[in-house]
Protein backbone atom coordinates (compact mmCIF):
# COMPACT_ATOMS: atom_id res chain seq x y z
CA UNK A 1 0.00 0.00 0.00
CA UNK A 2 1.62 3.51 -1.01
CA UNK A 3 1.15 6.63 1.38
CA UNK A 4 0.12 9.47 -1.05
CA UNK A 5 -1.07 12.50 -0.02
CA UNK A 6 -1.60 14.14 3.39
CA UNK A 7 -5.28 14.29 4.33
CA UNK A 8 -5.80 16.02 7.64
CA UNK A 9 -3.17 17.27 10.55
CA UNK A 10 -4.80 16.69 14.31
CA UNK A 11 -3.64 17.62 17.73
CA UNK A 12 -1.68 14.07 17.83
CA UNK A 13 -1.74 12.54 14.54
CA UNK A 14 -1.14 13.12 10.76
CA UNK A 15 -3.13 10.85 8.43
CA UNK A 16 -2.48 9.92 4.83
CA UNK A 17 -4.45 9.37 1.71
CA UNK A 18 -3.36 5.83 0.21
CA UNK A 19 -3.57 4.86 -3.38
CA UNK A 20 -6.49 2.29 -1.89
CA UNK A 21 -9.44 4.65 -1.39
CA UNK A 22 -10.95 2.02 1.73
CA UNK A 23 -7.59 2.70 3.61
CA UNK A 24 -5.68 5.60 5.36
CA UNK A 25 -2.51 5.56 7.26
CA UNK A 26 -2.59 7.66 10.32
CA UNK A 27 0.98 8.42 11.82
CA UNK A 28 1.24 8.96 15.70
CA UNK A 29 3.29 12.56 16.52
CA UNK A 30 4.97 13.34 19.56
CA UNK A 31 3.06 16.74 20.12
CA UNK A 32 0.94 17.09 23.03
CA UNK A 33 -2.56 19.60 24.11
CA UNK A 34 -4.34 19.94 26.49
CA UNK A 35 -7.18 22.24 27.97
CA UNK A 36 -8.96 22.76 23.86
CA UNK A 37 -5.07 23.37 22.99
CA UNK A 38 -4.55 26.19 25.45
CA UNK A 39 -1.31 23.98 26.63
CA UNK A 40 1.18 23.13 24.10
CA UNK A 41 3.63 20.62 24.77
CA UNK A 42 5.66 17.84 23.65
CA UNK A 43 6.57 14.35 25.18
CA UNK A 44 9.47 12.74 23.59
CA UNK A 45 8.31 8.92 22.17
CA UNK A 46 4.88 9.21 22.73
CA UNK A 47 3.77 8.72 19.23
CA UNK A 48 5.81 5.45 18.72
CA UNK A 49 4.37 4.76 22.20
CA UNK A 50 0.42 5.29 21.57
CA UNK A 51 0.71 3.72 17.85
CA UNK A 52 2.11 0.39 19.68
CA UNK A 53 -0.38 0.84 23.01
CA UNK A 54 -3.37 1.53 20.56
CA UNK A 55 -2.46 -1.21 18.23
CA UNK A 56 -2.25 -3.80 21.08
CA UNK A 57 -5.59 -2.90 22.56
CA UNK A 58 -7.21 -3.05 19.27
CA UNK A 59 -6.13 -6.47 17.74
CA UNK A 60 -7.16 -7.74 21.87
CA UNK A 61 -10.85 -6.37 20.84
CA UNK A 62 -11.04 -7.43 18.02
CA UNK A 63 -10.56 -11.38 19.32
CA UNK A 64 -13.38 -10.68 21.87
CA UNK A 65 -15.73 -9.66 18.71
CA UNK A 66 -15.21 -5.45 18.80
CA UNK A 67 -14.99 -4.10 15.56
CA UNK A 68 -12.10 -1.78 15.01
CA UNK A 69 -10.33 0.41 12.23
CA UNK A 70 -6.94 -1.06 12.82
CA UNK A 71 -5.39 -2.93 9.52
CA UNK A 72 -1.90 -3.49 9.44
CA UNK A 73 1.14 -1.60 11.87
CA UNK A 74 3.83 -0.37 9.43
CA UNK A 75 6.75 0.73 11.60
CA UNK A 76 7.03 2.80 14.78
CA UNK A 77 4.67 5.57 14.44
CA UNK A 78 2.18 4.47 11.29
CA UNK A 79 -0.57 2.36 11.08
CA UNK A 80 -3.03 1.70 7.85
CA UNK A 81 -6.75 1.89 9.14
CA UNK A 82 -9.72 2.28 7.78
CA UNK A 83 -11.27 5.19 6.01
CA UNK A 84 -14.29 5.62 8.29
CA UNK A 85 -16.83 8.55 8.41
CA UNK A 86 -16.12 9.52 12.22
CA UNK A 87 -19.23 9.91 13.87
CA UNK A 88 -18.19 13.49 15.74
CA UNK A 89 -19.06 12.51 19.54
CA UNK A 90 -15.99 11.38 21.99
CA UNK A 91 -17.48 8.83 24.19
CA UNK A 92 -16.30 8.68 27.86
CA UNK A 93 -16.66 5.74 30.24
CA UNK A 94 -15.76 6.26 33.42
CA UNK A 95 -15.65 3.41 36.36
CA UNK A 96 -14.10 6.16 39.47
CA UNK A 97 -14.50 9.50 39.58
CA UNK A 98 -11.72 12.30 38.06
CA UNK A 99 -11.43 15.16 35.77
CA UNK A 100 -14.17 17.51 34.50
CA UNK A 101 -16.61 14.87 36.33
CA UNK A 102 -15.35 15.62 39.81
CA UNK A 103 -15.27 19.53 39.52
CA UNK A 104 -18.76 18.96 37.70
CA UNK A 105 -20.44 17.59 40.63
CA UNK A 106 -18.17 18.06 43.41
CA UNK A 107 -16.96 14.54 44.27
CA UNK A 108 -13.55 13.64 45.09
CA UNK A 109 -10.75 12.12 42.73
CA UNK A 110 -10.91 8.41 43.17
CA UNK A 111 -13.92 8.45 44.18
CA UNK A 112 -15.62 4.71 43.13
CA UNK A 113 -18.80 4.93 41.30
CA UNK A 114 -21.82 2.97 41.73
CA UNK A 115 -22.25 2.17 38.57
CA UNK A 116 -20.08 2.70 35.32
CA UNK A 117 -20.95 6.20 33.54
CA UNK A 118 -20.84 6.95 29.67
CA UNK A 119 -21.58 10.33 28.11
CA UNK A 120 -20.63 12.17 25.11
CA UNK A 121 -19.20 15.32 24.28
CA UNK A 122 -19.82 17.00 20.80
CA UNK A 123 -16.63 16.69 18.77
CA UNK A 124 -16.13 20.68 17.73
CA UNK A 125 -13.17 22.53 18.58
CA UNK A 126 -14.70 26.07 18.19
CA UNK A 127 -18.01 24.94 20.56
CA UNK A 128 -14.60 23.26 22.99
CA UNK A 129 -16.10 19.76 23.21
CA UNK A 130 -19.67 20.48 24.86
CA UNK A 131 -21.51 17.98 26.90
CA UNK A 132 -24.43 16.44 24.72
CA UNK A 133 -27.08 14.29 25.73
CA UNK A 134 -28.30 11.12 23.09
CA UNK A 135 -32.01 13.53 22.04
CA UNK A 136 -29.35 16.14 20.74
CA UNK A 137 -27.07 14.05 18.95
CA UNK A 138 -29.80 12.33 17.01
CA UNK A 139 -31.59 16.13 16.62
CA UNK A 140 -28.29 17.39 15.26
CA UNK A 141 -28.46 14.52 13.08
CA UNK A 142 -25.04 13.55 14.65
CA UNK A 143 -25.98 9.76 15.06
CA UNK A 144 -29.21 7.66 14.74
CA UNK A 145 -30.91 5.88 17.98
CA UNK A 146 -29.54 2.29 16.41
CA UNK A 147 -26.55 3.81 15.76
CA UNK A 148 -25.81 5.05 19.57
CA UNK A 149 -27.18 1.55 20.93
CA UNK A 150 -24.56 0.11 19.23
CA UNK A 151 -21.88 2.64 20.52
CA UNK A 152 -22.81 1.96 23.84
CA UNK A 153 -23.04 -1.47 23.32
CA UNK A 154 -19.17 -1.99 22.33
CA UNK A 155 -18.00 0.94 24.35
CA UNK A 156 -19.15 -1.24 27.55
CA UNK A 157 -17.98 -4.60 26.39
CA UNK A 158 -14.18 -2.12 25.99
CA UNK A 159 -14.96 -1.22 29.49
CA UNK A 160 -15.16 -4.68 30.74
CA UNK A 161 -12.40 -6.02 28.54
CA UNK A 162 -9.65 -3.28 29.62
CA UNK A 163 -10.67 -3.36 33.05
CA UNK A 164 -9.92 -6.82 33.47
CA UNK A 165 -7.01 -6.96 31.55
CA UNK A 166 -5.19 -3.82 32.87
CA UNK A 167 -5.73 -5.31 36.62
CA UNK A 168 -3.76 -7.81 34.95
CA UNK A 169 -0.74 -5.48 34.59
CA UNK A 170 -1.27 -3.73 38.25
CA UNK A 171 -3.51 -0.99 36.72
CA UNK A 172 -6.63 0.86 37.48
CA UNK A 173 -8.84 1.86 34.93
CA UNK A 174 -10.52 5.11 35.65
CA UNK A 175 -11.75 6.76 33.06
CA UNK A 176 -11.36 6.81 28.97
CA UNK A 177 -12.65 8.60 25.84
CA UNK A 178 -13.55 6.29 22.83
CA UNK A 179 -14.42 7.38 18.64
CA UNK A 180 -16.46 5.61 16.37
CA UNK A 181 -16.38 5.55 12.98
CA UNK A 182 -19.15 4.07 9.72
CA UNK A 183 -17.30 1.73 7.62
CA UNK A 184 -19.56 0.75 4.61
CA UNK A 185 -22.52 1.46 6.68
CA UNK A 186 -21.35 -0.51 10.11
CA UNK A 187 -19.99 1.33 13.21
CA UNK A 188 -16.69 0.13 14.21
CA UNK A 189 -14.09 1.59 16.81
CA UNK A 190 -12.01 4.23 15.70
CA UNK A 191 -9.25 6.86 16.74
CA UNK A 192 -6.97 5.18 19.38
CA UNK A 193 -6.76 3.93 23.21
CA UNK A 194 -3.71 5.15 24.92
CA UNK A 195 -2.11 6.93 27.83
CA UNK A 196 -3.41 10.29 26.02
CA UNK A 197 -7.09 8.88 25.77
CA UNK A 198 -7.28 7.01 28.89
CA UNK A 199 -6.51 7.49 32.78
CA UNK A 200 -4.35 4.71 34.17
CA UNK A 201 -3.21 4.67 37.96
CA UNK A 202 -1.15 2.27 39.73
CA UNK A 203 -3.09 -0.16 41.40
CA UNK A 204 -1.41 0.03 44.62
CA UNK A 205 0.15 3.50 44.48
CA UNK A 206 -2.66 5.50 42.54
CA UNK A 207 0.33 6.98 40.69
CA UNK A 208 -0.76 8.62 37.27
CA UNK A 209 0.73 6.55 34.36
CA UNK A 210 -0.98 8.84 31.74
CA UNK A 211 -1.25 12.55 30.33
CA UNK A 212 -2.48 14.12 33.67
CA UNK A 213 0.96 14.04 34.35
CA UNK A 214 1.33 16.45 31.16
CA UNK A 215 -1.86 18.10 31.89
CA UNK A 216 -1.48 18.98 35.73
CA UNK A 217 2.80 19.42 35.49
CA UNK A 218 3.14 16.34 37.52
CA UNK A 219 6.70 15.69 36.24
CA UNK A 220 8.16 12.22 34.82
CA UNK A 221 5.78 12.64 31.92
CA UNK A 222 8.17 10.33 29.32
CA UNK A 223 8.73 8.20 32.23
CA UNK A 224 4.97 6.98 33.45
CA UNK A 225 4.61 6.31 28.99
CA UNK A 226 7.40 4.06 29.17
CA UNK A 227 6.40 2.23 32.36
CA UNK A 228 2.73 1.74 30.91
CA UNK A 229 4.03 0.61 27.78
CA UNK A 230 6.49 -1.69 29.79
CA UNK A 231 3.91 -3.05 31.96
CA UNK A 232 1.50 -3.92 28.80
CA UNK A 233 4.06 -4.81 26.23
CA UNK A 234 7.01 -6.21 28.16
CA UNK A 235 9.28 -3.61 26.04
N1 LIG B 1 -10.41 12.68 27.10
C1 LIG B 1 -9.78 12.65 25.86
N2 LIG B 1 -9.93 13.71 25.02
C2 LIG B 1 -10.66 14.80 25.34
C3 LIG B 1 -11.30 14.83 26.60
C4 LIG B 1 -11.15 13.76 27.45
O1 LIG B 1 -9.12 11.67 25.52
O2 LIG B 1 -10.75 15.73 24.50
C5 LIG B 1 -10.26 11.53 28.02
C6 LIG B 1 -9.38 11.87 29.22
O3 LIG B 1 -8.05 11.48 28.97
C7 LIG B 1 -9.99 11.05 30.32
C8 LIG B 1 -11.48 10.92 29.93
O4 LIG B 1 -11.54 11.24 28.55
O5 LIG B 1 -9.44 9.74 30.31
C9 LIG B 1 -12.37 11.84 30.73
O6 LIG B 1 -11.88 13.17 30.64
P1 LIG B 1 -12.58 14.36 31.44
O7 LIG B 1 -13.97 14.54 30.92
O8 LIG B 1 -12.46 14.12 32.90
O9 LIG B 1 -11.83 15.64 30.96
P2 LIG B 1 -10.51 16.35 31.42
O10 LIG B 1 -10.47 16.32 32.90
O11 LIG B 1 -9.43 15.57 30.75
O12 LIG B 1 -10.70 17.71 30.84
Amino acid sequence: MKKTVQMYEGKAKKVFKTDNPDFVIVQYKDDATAFDGKKRGTIAGKGAINNKVSNHFFQRLEQIGVQTHFVKELSDRETVVKNVEIVPLEVIIRNVAAGSFSKRYGVDEGTQLAISTLEYSFKNDSLGDPLINDYHAIALRLATRDELDKINRMAFMVNEFLTGYLLGIGIKLIDFKLEFGKFKNEIILADEISPDTCRFWDKDTNEKLDKDRFRRDLGNVEGAYIEFMSRLLGE
